[in-house]
């Protein structure tokens, strides 16, 4: 069997690539080793794919080498993703602003996907894991169920390592080795935190609480929700929050952002002087959290007995509340995975490798992870496009 190009991965990154490339006349094949095609973009939004997000920049991802995405995420923008879901007749809607959702079910991304492939002449197998990947003096060879398979490209489209029941393999980080690139240490991002100890104990029976909060960490913050689970925290702000997050790294959280605490609780204490501090608080934060804040942390008196400075110094720590994780939830749910091929190596108009021609990488397996909101697959277009471009 020989093609001009093999794409192993059949995700959001892979199907582009395959698309492109096909409708530039070139024989692809895309192979992947799950049952179904797309399987994370079946999962994704909620059910609906985000597949987007119309306030894309360069600052929304995390890369050693914050220039790399910038000439693909340029080429080819949400717009033009949104220029194939209108002409598929998908109908969606914008859920928070620039975040992008099908109206009815991610199940009609990969179907559009399928079709595109379809129309430019794409083979795509599933159930087919390709082995023994190998240069050849006119390309690459491998081997897989269908037999061996010749093509002069190769694009290692196997994104990263989270949720491995829905096919998730380190692939992609192998083979890049194989053919000498560095691969810059892998972890879970967009990822729940745990508590433990004294520090799960504090917040234990607050599972399901939710409130808006700004976490910040390493020169990061985030604006968004926040969810107490069993296991400790999640929530789109959490989730965010996570990818600049590591074992030990400080991580505050105002659990009243836009809001002058401490003027809230003078205010408070003039309005209702006899009321307890937890009574106030359950005026600005879910009840059971201002229990909980004022059993364990916060003195529970009167408001009237409070001093000024008391209360700017409570406003204070309800402004930067110190949370202390033990770790983040893994891959078992992490919504991508942070590190993969070093970008240094491989061409940023192109996603060529520098060390092997006819070698491209595509999506999550580079080192290039997009915040929560549509980001990453808007990264898997834009990075499968170019390399369809190029193969
Ligand atoms: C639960 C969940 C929800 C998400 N929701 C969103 C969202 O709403 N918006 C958003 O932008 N991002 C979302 N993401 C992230 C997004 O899904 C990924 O960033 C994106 O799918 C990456 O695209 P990719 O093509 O690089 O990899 P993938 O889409 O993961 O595709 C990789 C493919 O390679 C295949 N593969 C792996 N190993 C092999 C092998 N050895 N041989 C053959 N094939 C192999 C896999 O089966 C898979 O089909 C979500 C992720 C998860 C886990």
């Amino acid at each position: 069997m020989e093609y001009d190009v093999l794409v192993v991965g059949a995700g959001a990154a892979g199907l582009m690539t395959a698309i492109v490339a096909g409708g530039r006349g070139k024989r692809v094949l895309v192979v992947d080793h799950a049952n179904r095609a797309g399987k994370k973009i079946l999962m994704s939004g909620g059910g609906r794919c985000n597949f987007t997000n119309t306030a894309t920049t360069p600052a929304n991802f995390l890369s050693a080498n914050p220039h790399f995405c910038k000439s693909a995420l340029a080429r080819y923008t949400p717009w033009d993703f949104i220029a194939m879901v209108d002409k598929h007749r998908i109908a969606w809607h914008e859920k928070s602003p620039g975040q992008l959702f099908c109206d009815d079910s991610s199940k009609q991304i990969v179907r559009m996907l399928l079709d595109e492939c379809a129309a430019a002449g794409v083979r795509v197998e599933i159930n087919c894991a390709v082995s023994r990947l190998r240069a050849t003096e006119t390309g690459f060879g491998g081997d897989t169920p269908l037999g061996h398979v010749r093509a002069a490209s190769v694009v290692v489209a196997t994104g990263g390592l989270s949720i491995p029941s829905l096919g998730a393999t380190g692939f992609g980080y192998e083979l890049a080795k194989q053919f000498g690139h560095a691969v810059l240490p892998l972890r879970a991002g967009l990822v729940p935190l745990t508590l433990s100890g004294k520090h799960q104990e504090r917040f234990d029976g607050l599972a399901g609480v939710a409130l808006p909060v700004e976490a910040a960490a390493n020169d990061a913050s985030f604006r968004d929700a926040l969810l107490f689970t069993h296991r400790g925290l999640s929530g789109p702000a959490i989730l965010q929050i996570s990818s600049y997050w590591e074992p030990g790294t400080d991580l505050r959280v105002d659990l009243l952002p836009g809001m002058d605490a401490a003027e809230a609780l003078l205010e408070g204490r003039a309005e209702r002087p006899l009321a307890e501090l937890k009574t106030v608080l359950a005026g600005l934060l879910p009840r059971r959290l201002a229990e909980r804040l004022c059993e364990i942390w916060l003195p529970n008196r009167p408001m009237r007995q409070y001093r000024d400075a008391e209360l700017r110094d409570i406003g204070a720590q309800l402004a930067s509340w110190p949370v202390v994780a033990s770790g983040t939830e893994g891959y078992r749910t992490a919504e991508v995975t942070l590190g993969g091929v070093d970008t240094d190596e491989v061409s940023s108009s192109t996603m060529m490798s520098k060390r092997q021609p006819s070698l491209y990488f595509v999506g999550e397996v580079l080192d290039v992870t997009g915040h929560l909101g549509g980001y990453n697959f808007q990264w898997a277009w834009a990075s499968g496009n170019a390399a369809g471009l190029a193969v």
